[in-house]
């Protein structure tokens, strides 16, 4: 894969302080709890963690989709439009007609479940023709269906969907997972996103058209320069396809830095105990997270101080009465954590 930028350039996303809550009626649980980190153009960036850690969270507040009970109460999410302005998605409103525009036509999102994701009574490519006409329409440059339509077939070619023209007129229940997932790509190629957000693409399809779609969205990038988050539980997908890894637990961003840093020379003992546990990256065992001793708390029972000290081998007093900051600890590289920064406290 060629290399991908490291924030050089200016960030086309930077997620700051972020918070988001949600208030149950056994309490509120936070979700995402100030995390902060950026996307340049064109760079892969990896969010991995395990299921709870908020990164799907993170993303779902991007998009600007978090559904009550939940909120974003604090933070900021500046996005750098096609004009080259700044924009802060947490003042637009949801569904008002900036961020719908933003969504699906510069930011689109590759969702785990295309089953879902794709109407049953609608062909998919009606779905996707209605989508590239109606971001057409919203940037002033409507286009015909007959137009549409010849780029919805072009996608699915793009996409490596055989017999495009008739594939084009199948529902979403008549295509095979694999197809599903590529049509799904080309639903969220569809209007040239600058950011493509993909949701554990691979989790619903088997290991081989898993390989396909990884090489697939490789070429895509490289075609389109498209930036991608890749949200993950999979560190094998992490180390093929992202230049950047953002490490979350219980909604804190536990590590941050360049993907051969982060693998090489970790310095958190939350991505440490992550990495030792595979015993090969790129063999038949690269499937879930590892087990790392101890459970992930219960969101209502959230520990003390560092999230991570109930489970971290290294955990010392100050662990479980104070939080780390997310503070430098090689070039490009941030851990939150006590045994690099005594002073780290938040
Ligand atoms: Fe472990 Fe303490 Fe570092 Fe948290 S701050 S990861 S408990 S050593």
């Amino acid at each position: 894969m060629p290399p991908t930028p490291i924030a050089t350039d200016p960030p086309l996303l930077s997620v700051r302080d972020l918070r988001v809550t949600f208030a149950l009626d056994e309490g509120t649980v936070r979700a995402v709890d100030g995390t902060s980190f950026d996307v340049a153009p064109g760079q892969v960036v990896g969010i991995v963690g395990e299921s709870g850690c908020g990164k799907s969270v993170t993303m779902r507040a991007v998009l600007q989709l978090v559904d009550r009970p939940g909120r974003i109460a604090s933070g900021t999410i500046l996005y750098r439009d096609s004009h080259g302005a700044e924009i802060d998605l947490t003042r637009l409103p949801p569904r008002g007609p900036r961020m719908r525009a933003i969504r699906g036509a510069e930011i689109a999102l590759i969702p785990q479940e295309p089953m879902a994701a794709f109407s049953p009574v609608h062909t998919v490519g009606a779905q996707i023709i209605e989508a590239i006409r109606l971001h057409a329409t919203q940037s002033g440059r409507p286009v015909s269906r007959a137009e549409a339509r010849d780029t919805t077939i072009a996608l699915f070619r793009d996409v490596g969907i055989s017999i495009p023209e008739q594939r084009v007129d199948a529902y979403s229940w008549q295509l095979s997972g694999g197809l599903r997932q590529r049509a799904m790509i080309a639903m969220a190629l569809s209007c040239r996103p600058r950011l493509l957000i993909a949701d554990e693409p691979t989790t619903a399809i088997d290991v081989t058209t898993q390989a396909q779609v990884l090489e697939l969205l490789r070429d895509l990038r490289a075609k389109y320069n498209t930036a991608i988050i890749f949200i993950t539980h999979d560190l094998g997908v992490i180390a093929q396809m992202t230049s950047y890894v953002v490490v979350m637990y219980l909604g804190r961003v536990m590590e941050q830095g360049p993907v051969d840093q982060i693998f090489h020379n970790p310095q958190h003992p939350y991505t440490r105990a992550l990495l030792r546990s595979i015993p090969s990256l790129y063999g038949e065992t690269r499937t879930a997270l590892p087990v790392i001793a101890g459970s992930l708390p219960h969101p209502f029972n959230r520990p003390a101080g560092c999230p991570f000290h109930p489970r971290c081998p290294d955990a010392m007093e100050v662990c479980a009465t104070a939080t780390p900051k997310l503070l430098p600890v090689a070039d490009n590289q941030a851990a939150a954590c006590f045994l690099h920064h005594a002073e780290a406290e938040a």
